[in-house]
């Protein structure tokens, strides 16, 4: 489904993401760790097109990506992104947050813009919560929010991005909860994180970068017992 053939990307002089090559195929879901400063936000954001690249290639669904106008706009759509920090818009409850892309970028009808969302409010378990405001809301339920406004464009990938981390411990578990029920209805995903209970739970694959490389990849239950580079072990050493 996504598939990246030597992407190379550089900040001035840093270079950021060397030949990377990684598929993700339909319904997989990858793990990206490693090392602060080794590239798994700039490669996340090059999926999505918030980042340009120099070199090498990327397709989503066999369409490369495109570079601006209408057909990146339908992209951003097909690819859809959680932060760490939740970006909801606050002067918006959190039914208008889920509807403003769908009816705005996809034309859909308001009254079917909102029976989708708050099918998706009630999936994440927050449709109590659809005429309140973001400033309302505990940072876990509008982390699911936020997992809801994405779903609601439709996306055939979704990539997060330390999507628990600016969460306090005990709100971590309900966003991971929502991300492995969303991994099990076969939602094809990237997630850069941290959280192990989640990788050995929901992941297909693990990929570990270091230095804008990927430094090897494999099923969690082998990765996690027995890492081939000393950078991984090292790695692993530290977090675990
Ligand atoms: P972390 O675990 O801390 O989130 P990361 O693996 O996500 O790290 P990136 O954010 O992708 O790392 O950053 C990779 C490198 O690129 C870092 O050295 C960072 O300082 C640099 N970098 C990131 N964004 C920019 C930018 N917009 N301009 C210049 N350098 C940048
Ligand atoms: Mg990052």
């Amino acid at each position: 489904l996504v598939v990246m053939k030597d992407v190379n990307k550089h900040f001035g002089d840093l270079h950021v993401l060397r030949d990377i090559n990684l598929e993700v195929a339909s319904g997989e879901v990858v793990i990206v760790i490693g090392p602060s400063g080794s590239g798994k936000s700039t490669l996340c954001r090059t999926i999505n097109r918030l980042e340009t690249f120099e070199s090498g290639s990327i397709t989503i669904d066999g369409d490369p990506l495109p570079l601006e106008g209408k057909s990146l706009a339908r992209l951003r759509a097909d690819v859809g992104m959680v932060f760490q920090s939740f970006n909801l818009f606050a002067h918006k409850t959190i039914l208008e947050n889920v509807t403003l892309g769908p009816i705005k970028v996809r034309k859909e009808k308001k009254a079917d813009a909102e029976r989708h969302a708050m099918e998706l409010l009630e999936r994440v378990g927050v449709a109590l919560q659809a005429d309140k405001y973001p400033a309302q809301l505990s940072g876990g339920q509008q982390q699911r929010v936020a997992i809801a406004r994405s779903l609601a464009m439709r996306p055939k990938v979704m990539l997060f991005d330390e999507p628990t981390s600016a969460l306090d411990p005990e709100m971590i578990n309900e966003v991971l909860d929502v991300m492995v029920q969303l991994a099990k209805e076969g939602m094809t995903m990237v997630v850069v994180t941290h959280e192990m209970g989640f990788a050995r739970k929901a992941a297909n694959r693990v990929v570990f970068m270091a230095d804008g490389q990927i430094v090897e990849q494999a099923p969690p239950s082998d990765f996690f017992t027995n890492p081939q580079s000393d950078r991984a072990k090292d790695f692993l050493g530290k977090i675990l």
